[in-house]
């Protein structure tokens, strides 16, 4: 039996964080595999340093390295620390000769950010050895990580990270070691790519789909996924069981519990997911996975994801020109613009974004000339809702029902996507009204 336990970064955000994880780890049965996010605050950190190449390097290392060694020396006697001060001084020094490297090349930032993870991992597997058991820090170039794609958005390459790891990490398992592995970033031709912010949920996933796992569990400080937003609905209550495609959908838009892309890499091989709360490790969490429980409500949950604008593109008789609608997209896509709903009338295509993207679509889409385009609206500061729900496609007056709850609500539905997912029905309207309609469908249709 392999569990893969991924850690986050508030999961390893301290010295007594670590030694929580350590814990939760040696107290799990059979094979564990664990992947692990940098210190909390550390990517961000060296965010800021590539975003200010005027940042001085040795500062940048001793503030790095300082962060790093104080939670260390709470963690170790004076034998590990020496022990790990060797490992760590050599990561150190690549990390200073990253920083020194060409800033201008496409993947600098990839390098640079990806560098706390190599550190955390390193000291949870040095406490893990503190504590007698047998454990080693592997990166994603030690592990066999590999991936495609642009600087900042990679993805896994399935197969041959599956190939990396067969031999890699499993004669590790076998000799009874606990493999200690890097999340965030895969590499590509050598060198660093990283999976997008708040990857390492992903990265753990890539990993349970190549050893073949038999779990997953990703340990964070919420106890699940919930029936909405905590923040917004007071009696909202955590979720026990979902289908891969119900939390699929509700990490997409808006819970912000799991890194969407986590789903894919095990759904594919019908691992389950267990999300958990490292803060509190009694807590069973919400388990996800094929088999489909009915829940008792209409809705499981709602979620809902805000600062989103709806650009809608005019142009004559447009659904009788595929090639025009494929112009327009294509000029979003070499920007790679999330578009998180499209749709389409006789003469209009309304495309739901990111509030920040807008002045970048507009600026592409003005490249078209001889009046292509008729006119271009924005309608700014909407949100998504997405419900969520067992096979709400296949039952009737199930729009109905949710829509006469948004009205009574008295909030206007602005554009509405349905049919698209068996399990959800997304639908904006204003930000400002948002929370009324979360309440409104969480009081009538979940319990
Ligand atoms: N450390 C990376 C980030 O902050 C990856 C992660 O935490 O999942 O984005
Ligand atoms: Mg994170």
């Amino acid at each position: 039996m392999i569990t893969v336990m991924k850690f986050g970064g508030t999961s390893v955000g301290s010295a007594e964080a670590m030694q929580r994880v350590a814990n939760i780890i040696i107290n799990t049965k059979g094979d564990k595999v664990v992947v692990a996010s940098a210190m909390s605050g550390i990517t961000n950190f060296l965010v800021g340093v590539v975003d200010d190449p005027t940042r001085d390097i040795d500062e940048v290392v001793r503030q790095f390295a300082e962060k790093h060694l104080m939670a260390a020396e709470q963690m170790f006697d004076e034998k590990t620390m020496s022990e790990f001060k060797v490992e760590f001084n050599k990561r150190l020094e690549s990390f200073k000769e990253a920083l020194k490297s060409d800033p201008n090349d496409a993947y600098y930032k990839d390098l640079i950010t990806s560098q706390g993870e190599r550190f955390s991992t390193l000291m949870i597997s040095f406490y893990l050895r503190k504590l007698g058991y047998k454990s080693e820090a592997l990166t994603a170039e030690t592990a066999g990580i590999a991936a495609i794609g642009l600087p900042l958005s990679g993805s896994a390459d399935l197969v041959a990270t599956a190939n990396g790891m067969t031999m890699k990490v499993r004669p590790l398992l076998y000799k009874g070691i606990i493999p200690v592995i890097t999340g965030f970033y895969g590499i590509k031709d050598g060198a660093p790519l990283t999976f997008g912010r708040g990857g390492s949920d992903y990265s753990a996933a890539v990993v349970a789909n190549a050893l073949d796992a038999d779990m997953l569990e990703i340990w964070t400080d919420v106890d699940g996924f919930m029936t909405a937003d905590p923040r917004i609905i007071k009696d909202a209550i955590k979720i026990e069981e979902m289908t891969f495609g119900e939390a699929a959908e509700l990490a997409y838009f808006g819970a912000k519990v799991l890194h969407p892309r986590t789903i894919e890499p095990v759904r594919l091989k019908h691992i389950p997911l267990k999300v958990r709360n490292s803060f509190r490790p009694e807590e069973p969490g919400t388990l996800i996975h094929t088999l489909r429980k009915k829940g008792k409500g209409l809705l499981k949950s709602v979620a809902t994801k805000n600062d989103l604008a709806i650009v809608t593109v005019s142009s004559a008789e447009i659904a009788y020109r595929p090639e025009l609608v494929s112009m327009i997209i294509g000029k979003i896509a070499e920007e790679n613009i999330i578009i998180y709903s499209i749709s389409t009338s006789l003469s209009t295509i309304a495309m739901l974004i990111s509030n920040d993207e807008v002045s970048t679509i507009i600026r592409r889409l003005n490249e078209f000339s001889g009046g292509i385009i008729e006119r271009i609206d924005v309608k700014n500061n909407v949100s998504l809702v997405c419900c969520v729900g067992d096979d709400l496609l296949s039952k009737c007056g199930v729009t109905g029902d949710i829509f006469t709850a948004v009205k009574e609500a008295g909030v206007n539905v602005e554009m509405i996507s349905e049919g698209a997912s068996e399990v959800s029905l997304n639908f904006v309207v204003p930000m400002g009204m948002v929370m009324d309609v979360v309440a409104a469908l969480h009081a009538r249709y979940i319990g």
